[in-house]
């Protein structure tokens, strides 16, 4: 079966090609296929000055966009996976697989917890990272959201969430499933002590995460085109047996369905949160429990949107 095998070397494919200007310098927008300068990227948060396309970015690289400067204190970074079904893919196993996702990434896991503040209101945060094994739920995603939302509780914290996820993590079985159920518990425990949460989807927010936590939130925003859905587009055409509608899951469509509240642009997603928190820290007289002060010194120091810095009920 020759004609399966490639058996003269030296033929030039095309990915074999040397790129013609530094690898890192330039990146083609996925969106219009403009190649663009990394520091223009940068400067717009990588999002497409021309198409306004928005790139995947790492967990650290979204707290900068979204906490107030210097803000954050990284909570529970010393979790990390363990192999307890001694799983092993086509390629490696497990352990190796979280190894190498870590040497990348830089990450222990797919994502990023701690406190900090937005628009000088108090939150407890979860960043997803994507580039940490597609940003998929296991023990340790589940168990950062888990205590991420008991902070908020016990310290009276805004949950804020940010999902970049393909959902429930495989080579955990059913402890990955098991996140979706501890995660929504510990939600309905948030909305009693009236503490809001708000979910942010970049792309993708899918499947396990968006079938959670991610779709419980007071009010869910999205980036621009995020890929918001459960099962993927051709396992639903399959199962169907038909065509889908244009933009079919993308945060347009969705948001159109109501099942997104609001679409914001990352370069004004720090202040669409702001708005959001500000709306809840007022109704809530700082995040303050029923009948107590608020536990915030912030609270009166803080001037409203409005200008208005007394208290309300
Ligand atoms: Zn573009």
């Amino acid at each position: 079966m020759s004609w399966l095998k490639r058996e003269r070397r030296g033929i030039k494919s095309r990915g074999e090609r040397k790129p013609e200007v530094p690898e890192g310098l330039w990146t083609k927008c996925e969106g219009c296929g403009e190649a663009l300068f990394q520091t223009v990227l940068e400067e717009n948060l990588w999002t497409c000055p021309k198409c306004d396309h928005h790139f995947r970015v790492p967990a650290r690289t979204y707290l900068g966009f979204l906490a107030d400067p210097d803000s954050f204190e990284e909570r529970f970074a010393d979790l990390e996976a363990a192999d307890p079904l001694e799983f092993r893919d086509a390629k490696m196993r497990y352990p190796e697989r979280l190894r190498q996702a870590q040497k990348e990434t830089g990450m222990k896991d797919a994502a990023l917890s701690g406190v900090a503040t937005i628009g000088g209101k108090p939150v407890s945060l979860t960043i997803m990272d994507f580039f940490f094994m597609g940003g998929s739920m296991g023990s340790v995603v589940g168990e950062k959201v888990a205590r991420s939302i008991e902070a908020a509780i016990a310290e009276r914290r805004a949950l804020v969430i940010v999902s970049a996820t393909g959902g429930a993590r495989m080579q955990e079985g059913i402890l990955s499933l098991m996140q979706m159920a501890k995660t929504s518990a510990l939600l309905a425990r948030l909305q009693d002590t009236r503490l809001p949460f708000l979910s942010i989807l970049t792309d993708p927010s899918t499947a396990g995460v968006l079938a959670s936590f991610a779709s419980l939130g007071d009010v869910i925003v999205a980036e621009p085109k995020a890929l918001v859905g459960f099962a993927g587009a051709r396992v639903i055409r399959q199962t169907i047996g038909e065509d889908l509608p244009p933009g079919f899951q993308r945060a347009e469509f969705v948001l159109e369905k109501g099942f997104v509240d609001l679409i914001v642009h990352r370069k004004r997603m720090r202040d669409e949160a702001s708005r959001l928190l500000e709306f809840f820290w007022r109704s809530t007289r700082g995040f303050a429990a029923p009948g107590l002060p608020s536990p915030h010194p912030t609270y009166t120091d803080l001037p409203a949107v409005d200008g208005d810095n007394r208290p309300t009920r």
